[in-house]
């Protein structure tokens, strides 16, 4: 008998996995490898409303209401192929030299949802079943970059390639399978020693990754709130103290690992909020060996667009988005969003640094927005 490459720590419980109630398949995507591995997964979920479609177009996914077509489509997972368009590396700073999608969508209901706006039609989940073609950007741009590529702070880190910009690829994994391989194409060095993958999530499943022989080549970063935040607008996503024990979990099988705060709001009591928060991590991960955790934080922003998007999805919402409180920022092709003013930015930027360093020390903030 072969002894483990690496000790691996037992899986935690999944505090909650997403089961699609509807499949839907185009005939494009039936062709491709990956759809069987797919399917496997979603038959093995109970999914028992599987529809190969004879063409390539998506079709009942509304409705009758407003609020039918939103549960009707965040209740789908659509088997699709990426398009040319799609499979192009962008980059994507601050975070990363590359973008790359395994998926479009999100099944979860975030009150700020950063996909608002952004994506158009019903907010069904699509995932890309070209598998190998949406990877083979990681081939293609291996090497190029110049978002972290070549900088003090993050240049040891390779080509980097961010893989949550459209989706959570956790929250879909045990129906889609496509993080996992991923991550092991690149731990296993096919596309050379020089990359790196990252992602973020609010779901805590991580069997499947504990088991990928990763090589240290993927960052994980769990994306969190002040307790008070993501309990109250974290809808449909796994519970912090989850999130934070797969943290730990991943941390303990050698993933470099990190934390995405966000939305950082300045909320009554945030700075309470936020330091139970770093208190929380501090303990999830005492004790972890080889630790590489960084920061990365996001306040919280909005557009004209998602906040029309965010009102018709969650009209009871009480996430504060008061133009009349925050500072119009225009970005270089014309767009509005609406910040926190200066001065408050200021005051949490500050606090933030201050009580990084001291509550979660060797911890370092890549960039703060
Ligand atoms: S997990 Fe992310 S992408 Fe999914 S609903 Fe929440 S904010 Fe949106």
């Amino acid at each position: 008998m072969t002894a483990p490459l690496i000790d691996l720590p037992a899986a935690p419980a999944p505090t909650r996995l997403w089961t699609p109630k509807r499949v839907l398949v185009t005939r494009a995507a039936a062709e491709q490898p990956h759809t069987a591995e797919i399917l496997r997964r979603c038959e093995a979920a109970g999914v028992e409303d599987i529809t190969l479609l004879t063409n390539d177009r998506l079709t009942g996914l509304r409705g009758e209401t407003e609020r039918e077509t939103y549960a009707r489509a965040k209740t789908t997972l659509a088997v699709v192929v990426a398009p040319p368009s799609a499979l192009k590396p962008q980059p994507i700073p601050p975070s990363a030299d590359w973008r790359i999608d395994l998926a479009k969508g999100c099944p979860a209901h975030c009150q700020y949802c950063y996909l608002a706006g952004s994506l158009s039609g019903p907010p069904v989940t699509r995932v890309y079943a070209n598998l190998d073609e949406v990877l083979d950007g990681v081939r293609t741009h291996a090497g190029l970059g110049t978002v972290t590529s070549g900088t003090a702070e993050r240049g040891h880190e390779g080509t980097t390639f961010e893989l949550s910009c459209y989706t959570d690829p956790l929250g879909i994994e045990h129906v889609t399978g496509s993080l996992a391989e991923a991550v092991r194409r690149v731990g296993a060095g096919r596309y050379g020693d020089g990359v790196s993958l990252r992602f973020t999530t609010k779901f805590d499943d991580v069997a499947d990754l504990l088991a990928v022989d990763h090589q240290r080549r993927t960052r994980v970063r769990f994306s969190v709130n002040a307790p008070e935040l993501a309990r109250r607008f974290d809808g449909g996503t796994s519970p912090l103290a989850g999130r934070l024990t797969a943290l730990r979990s991943l941390a303990l099988a050698g993933y470099r690992v990190g934390l995405t705060i966000a939305p950082v709001m300045a909320y009554p009591g945030w700075r309470e909020g936020y330091a139970d928060l770093l208190d929380q991590v501090g303990l999830a991960l005492d004790g972890v060996p080889d630790l590489d955790l960084t920061t990365e934080i996001i306040t919280h922003r909005f557009t004209p667009a998602s906040k029309d998007v965010l009102l018709g999805w969650y009209p009871h919402t009480k996430l504060e988005m008061d133009e009349d409180a925050r500072t119009q920022k225009r970005s270089k092709f014309g767009g509005v969003k609406y910040v926190y003013p200066r001065q408050t930015m200021a005051e949490m930027r500050s606090w933030f640094s201050t009580e990084l360093a001291s509550r979660l020390p060797g911890a370092p903030l890549l960039y703060w927005t």
